[in-house]
């Protein structure tokens, strides 16, 4: 593995290069935004930075993809004037030092984080994604309600839910445990995309794969599951599928 950077219209960017045996060049953007490309053994360093070089414009539009969706995760690093969303809603970080942790949402779209350490960067994220579990309980639960009520024909059986903050998915579910996992990243949006993933985890519990039966479901309670679901995709997330 070694470091190399090319220039592109005066931006420097940075790639890690690793040599394989493989017959072209593969390029990767990790989610940390780290540039990764494999190339095969014989191909010279020019040659490799001349693809980079082509490939440079999505390269860097895919960089401010991840660096917008690094902004907006709610475990990134919290500050004054940072912009976090809850539950669809854009509300301005602002950080005060007090004796007590407490965390508030004020009108006009403010997020008070009060903290007696307001330096230290790891304290405010673990104290707002605590906050955030305690209060996605009361949102899922509401939500599983909403969809068992709404789907009551189907009989779905009442599921224990569990929270995490996952990277890679925004919902799961085990059939026989009766179990279905969110995730904590979901509060970011507005309750008809939460209700549009609780629905699709009940609906395994009737089918298992994405067939035709499984969207059949869907579609007959949530009509516009589609638009939830890229609203979802577009408006919350990067890299969550
Ligand atoms: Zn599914």
């Amino acid at each position: 593995m070694s470091k190399h950077s090319i220039r592109y219209c005066g931006i420097m960017l940075e790639y890690t290069l690793t040599r394989k045996k493989v017959k072209n060049i593969n390029l990767r953007i990790h989610p940390d935004g780290e540039v990764c490309l494999s190339a095969p053994q014989r191909m010279t360093v020019a040659e490799i930075d001349a693809f980079v070089s082509q490939k440079a414009e999505w390269i860097i539009r895919h960089l401010a993809e991840v660096d917008r969706y690094n902004r907006m995760r709610p475990d990134g690093a919290l500050y004054t004037g940072k912009t976090v969303y809850v539950l669809g809603k854009a509300y301005q970080v602002e950080v005060a030092e007090a004796a007590q942790e407490s965390i508030l949402l004020l009108p006009e779209g403010r997020l008070l984080l009060q903290t007696p350490y307001p330096e230290d960067e790891d304290a405010m994220k673990k104290q707002y994604l605590s906050w955030l579990l305690a209060e996605s309980q009361a949102v899922f639960a509401a939500s599983l309600e909403r969809m068992r009520t709404l789907a009551a024909a189907e009989a779905f059986p009442m599921p224990t839910l569990s929270v995490r903050n996952m990277k890679s998915r925004w919902g799961s579910c085990k059939v026989p445990a009766q179990k279905i996992t969110l995730n904590l990243q979901l509060m970011k949006a507005d309750c008809d995309c939460i209700d549009q993933v609780m629905l699709h985890e009940l609906v395994h519990f009737k089918e298992i794969h994405h067939n035709e039966a499984f969207y059949a479901i869907l579609s007959r309670y949530l009509p516009d599951w589609k638009e939830r679901k890229e609203r979802l995709e577009t408006q919350y997330k990067d890299g969550i599928s």
